[in-house]
């Protein structure tokens, strides 16, 4: 399932790079690591709860 998912996007990076990068971020819901790609599981701690934000660019901060 999670192959499927990378797949579109990936051939979206050469087509449409206002997808890439800003606008959605990964963050595991235990340990607060932040990826660009949804992972299936976090790599640091292993769990499997990755939250979505996705937002509008510069409008949403928290760092
Ligand atoms: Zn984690």
């Amino acid at each position: 399932m999670a192959f499927d998912d990378l797949l579109p996007g990936f051939l979206g990076l050469t087509s449409e790079p206002e997808s890439a990068g800003d606008g959605v971020l990964h963050e595991c819901r235990h340990c607060g690591s932040k990826f660009d790609a949804a992972p299936d599981r976090c790599r640091v701690c292993d769990s499997s709860e990755i939250a979505t934000y996705e937002f509008a660019a510069g409008t949403t901060r928290e760092e």
